[in-house]
């Protein structure tokens, strides 16, 4: 088989898994417990904070929230930066859903909230955000890497402009499709909050951490105990924390991960020859969006599974709804989006690999072609 949805997931890496049935069974203690086990395990998740926030090109330190997932971290984001001063909230249109609902949430509890535009490259319209920017926005939400098409927004620009206009609103990045595939740099980015996920780079599902640069950005959105500074209540999720740990030591080389991609995605075009598709964007090489005209692209996901390779029609998370709220937002016409696909690769995609599943979409597309004749 070939998987290629890495964007939807990623399978567990050796390491990850080991860490997280030796943090479930051998290292199980509650890092909130006084005594001697407890206190270790505690210093460990300290240590994969450092891990991660080093990873995130900073020298922070107890400035990592873990949570649930990047879901989670992305609605503490924007509803524990939330406060009633607040006079308008900044997201880009292409925003995942666990930004997006968000604030559409927000919007309808009467917040006044904005949407800046995407350009037909996926990236957002920097024009119509600086239209959108004044003293008066609080917040801003704008995606690192798009998880649809591989769009690369500028951060360090809407920074700049934020700087320009609203010196103290606060800024928040959903970092989860770039973690481990781009070099990030917070402190160059300009961030105040920065989202990640494990599952997208070999790690176990239902972990994500927020990066905040200070703490009193944030009002809880969970109540309890009053773990990860009072901030995020309940039981540390242990075995995942490590785990977590475990696939960032692991990522290698992003340069040496990021060209190998590049070639993966080069070999795979190259078998699409004379194929008219439209290429939506592929700046992060390693999320890949292609539209077809005139085919279904559901239809085209089926006939590569029924061939072995796992591809998809877009985010897992949007999988289950008509249209593509993305791809509209870039300009394509409904026939475009309906004949889009998503392939995704990772640093673990071998250019065989890669060769094959171009071939075989090749020949899907013709026969799928000759059928509709
Ligand atoms: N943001 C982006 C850009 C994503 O791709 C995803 C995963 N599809 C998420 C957030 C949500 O991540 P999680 O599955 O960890 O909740």
């Amino acid at each position: 088989m070939v998987y290629l949805d890495n964007s939807a997931t990623t399978p567990i890496c050796n390491k990850a898994l080991e860490t997280l049935v030796k943090y479930s069974s051998e290292n199980y203690y509650n890092p909130s417990a006084i005594y001697l086990q407890g206190v270790s395990v505690n210093s460990d998740i300290e240590s994969a904070k450092q891990t991660i926030t080093n990873a995130l090109g900073v020298k922070y330190n107890n400035n990592l929230i873990f949570t649930s997932g990047a879901t989670e971290a992305n609605n503490l984001a924007i509803l524990g930066a939330y406060r009633k001063s607040f006079k308008k909230m900044l997201f880009s249109v292409g925003e995942h859903p666990s930004v997006y609902n968000v604030a559409l949430e927000l919007k309808k509890r009467g917040v006044d909230v904005d949407f800046v535009k995407l350009q037909q490259n996926g990236e957002i319209d920097y024009i119509d955000l600086e239209n959108k920017l004044n003293k008066e926005v609080s917040f801003i939400s704008i995606m690192l890497v798009n998880n649809e098409t591989g769009a690369i927004n500028d951060i360090h620009r809407v920074f700049e402009l934020k700087n320009k206009y609203c010196p103290d609103a606060i800024l928040h990045s959903d970092g989860v499709q770039a973690f481990g595939k781009i070099k990030i740099n917070l402190d160059f980015l300009g961030v105040d909050l920065f989202t990640v996920s494990a599952h997208k780079i070999f790690g176990p599902k239902g972990i994500g951490a927020l990066f905040v640069k200070n703490k009193n950005l944030l009002n809880p959105i969970i109540f309890g105990g009053g773990q990860e500074y009072g901030i995020r209540s309940g039981t540390e999720n242990v075995g995942a924390i490590m785990a977590f740990k475990s696939a960032v030591d692991d990522f290698g080389n992003i340069k040496d991960n990021y060209n190998h991609v590049s070639k993966c995605v080069d070999a795979f075009l190259g078998e699409l020859k004379t194929i008219n598709c439209l290429i939506n964007s592929h700046h992060s090489p390693y999320v890949l969006s292609l539209s077809f005209c005139g085919i279904n692209g559901e239809t085209l996901v089926h006939m590569m599974e029924k061939r072995d390779i796992l591809i998809s029609r877009g985010s897992a998370c949007s999988s289950k709804k008509s249209g593509n709220r993305i791809l509209e937002n870039m300009g394509l016409t409904n026939e475009q989006t309906l004949g889009s696909i998503r392939i995704s690769f990772s640093k673990n995609t071998t250019i065989e690999d890669a060769i094959f599943a171009g071939k075989t979409l090749y020949e899907c597309y013709n026969e799928l072609k000759d059928r509709l004749k």
